[in-house]
């Protein structure tokens, strides 16, 4: 995924204090790269990568960041505000019905769909959807929808298959009107491939229902198929919404980004599976994550970036580089770290962490810090501000004031001096260049 492949970059940019326009570029490569294995529409990348090189150079780097997560931050905002930003709701008419009409390519999902989206509405809007079965070509259609409102035990409306759409759409609204429904779901026809009788005949059931929801089915599986299936629908129809379907597949979603930026239409669902309770409002900053295949990178960035206080990182920093960190300055920190929630948590959302075998060696839970701010808490001023006053009867003094052993106390110095040293790499100190201080 996208993440192997930035740590790689990452690594060599980490520690800069700004963004250089080469950094931007390497960056942008990979993510041009995985865009595009992501099936993103080509265009759609090319556009995308020029906003965020714009946006991402020069920016003053964020001291609870570094220049690569900034970066990312940069290219998973855009992603977002490109998929709409924010989480587009389904409309709802001022006065009751609202009507929505689901279209598409035939096996898209509009039938599931229909019964998913009246599911929803009932249990999360408290709504009283009538189903409308008309689909009067594709055998069996009727039939299918019937099955799925017996199965929520709600009620289809249809006049079987001689009955034109149209005016099974007419008689449906007013039935719904009589029957005080307040959404109307018009399950329509579709067909292998967009042709003018489709596209005339959903004109027709648009005129007469005048929908305030035309909700574009649309197979996330088909990739860059599903942009020009997109295109077409929207130039004829003006749909109002998208649904992605079958996202629970192994696409990675590109076809996502790429039906958004071509038709400037929201996506408002997704389908997560077949059964019927498997329709989510769809979330334009988790489907970024998902392109990028970050996973939890950006909640890392996000928490990273509420919970360090950036006066004192900036003082940190310092005092990292002059090699004057000490223990109290460790305590604090490990209050920031507690903010952020459980340690293990946190580091589990590191890139490459999660996958470390060194993980379970580790041991990271809230007891292990426990114990060591017990032990660090258990020294004098003097010994937390110089760990090499530390000797066998300090140490033993320390391991009894703290409820601890002797070997958990040496651990913790050993720990703390190996922090010290990979501190000093994080903040991209050439070693060896005269910085160090006192003993060394
Ligand atoms: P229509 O021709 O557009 O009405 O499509 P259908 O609703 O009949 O669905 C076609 C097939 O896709 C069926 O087998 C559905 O179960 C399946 N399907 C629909 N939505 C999803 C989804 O979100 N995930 C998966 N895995 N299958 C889906
Ligand atoms: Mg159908």
């Amino acid at each position: 995924g996208l993440a192997e492949r930035l740590q790689e970059t990452l690594t060599k940019i980490r520690g800069k204090g700004k963004v250089s326009e080469q950094d931007v570029k390497d960056m942008m490569r990979e993510v041009r790269l995985a865009l595009l294995e992501a099936d993103v529409n080509f265009k759609v990348v090319k556009k995308f990568i020029a906003d965020v090189k714009e946006k991402a150079l020069g920016q003053e780097v964020m001291k609870s960041l570094t220049p690569g997560q900034q970066v990312i931050k940069v290219v998973n905002e855009e992603l977002t505000s490109l998929m709409g930003g924010e989480q587009s709701k389904i409309a709802v008419a001022p006065k009751a019905p609202t009507v929505v009409m689901m279209v598409g390519l035939q096996g898209a999902g509009k039938t599931t769909t229909t019964a998913k989206l009246a599911n929803h509405l009932r249990k999360k809007h408290n709504r009283n959807p009538l189903l409308v079965a008309a689909d009067i070509y594709r055998p069996a259609a009727i039939k299918q929808l019937e099955t799925l409102g017996k199965q929520l035990n709600m009620p289809v409306f249809s006049l079987g298959d001689q009955v034109s759409p149209i005016e099974i759409a007419k008689q449906a609204i007013a039935k719904a009107k009589e029957d005080h429904h307040d959404y109307v779901l018009i399950d329509t026809a579709g067909r292998l491939h967009i042709d003018e009788t489709l596209m005339a005949e959903l004109q027709g059931v648009k005129d007469i229902a005048k929908p305030d929801e035309i909700l574009l089915v649309v197979d996330a599986m088909t990739g860059q198929d599903a942009v020009n299936v997109a295109e077409s629908f929207n130039e004829q129809l003006d749909v109002t919404g998208v649904v992605l379907t079958k996202l629970d597949g192994d696409t990675r979603g590109g076809a996502a980004l790429s039906v958004k930026a071509v038709t400037n239409t929201p996506i408002k669902f997704a389908g997560m599976g077949e059964k019927i309770d498997q329709l989510e409002p769809f979330h334009p900053d988790r489907m970024a994550s998902r392109i990028l295949g970050m996973g939890d990178v950006l909640s890392l960035i996000e928490k990273a970036q509420s919970n360090v206080d950036e006066e004192k990182a900036r003082e940190l920093e310092k005092k990292m580089r002059t090699m004057d960190f000490t223990f109290d300055d460790f305590l604090e920190q490990l209050d920031q770290v507690r903010n952020m929630g459980p340690l293990d948590e946190i580091l589990g959302m590191m890139p490459g962490f999660n996958k470390a075998k060194g993980m379970k060696d580790l041991q990271v839970d809230d007891k292990q810090i426990n114990k060591v701010e017990a032990i660090v808490r258990s020294m004098t001023k003097q010994e937390k501000k110089d760990p090499s006053l530390m000797n066998a009867s300090r140490r033993r003094r320390i391991a009894k004031g703290s409820g601890t052993t002797i070997q958990d106390v040496n651990r913790l110095l050993k720990q703390f001096e190996d922090m010290k040293k990979m501190m000093k790499q994080m903040t991209g100190m050439t070693s060896g260049k005269g910085k160090k201080r006192g003993k060394g």
